[in-house]
C-alpha cells in the first residue's frame, strides 16, 4: 500500500520574466527553499536560455504542478 506523503520536495514551472514562456520545469525543495531565503540565497528567479528571447533571461517561478 502506497500513501501519498506530501513532501517538502515539489515541482514547478519556470516562466520567463521578458515573454512569459513558460520554458522550464523543475522541482525544488520546499524546506530548502526557505531556508535559502532567510539566509538571503533564494534560488528564484534564477538565469536561464529562453528559447524565445533566445538569449539568458530571469526565470521566475511560474506555480506549483501536480
Ligand atoms: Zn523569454
Amino acid at each position: 500500500m502506497a500513501s501519498k506523503k506530501k513532501g517538502p520536495r515539489q515541482h514547478i514551472g519556470l516562466k520567463c520574466s521578458e515573454c512569459d514562456n513558460f520554458g522550464y520545469i523543475t522541482s525544488m525543495n520546499k524546506n530548502n527553499e526557505q531556508l535559502k531565503k532567510q539566509a538571503g540565497e533564494a534560488t528564484f528567479p534564477i538565469n536561464k536560455y529562453c528559447n524565445k528571447c533566445r538569449k539568458h533571461t530571469e526565470h521566475k517561478q511560474a506555480k506549483k504542478l501536480k
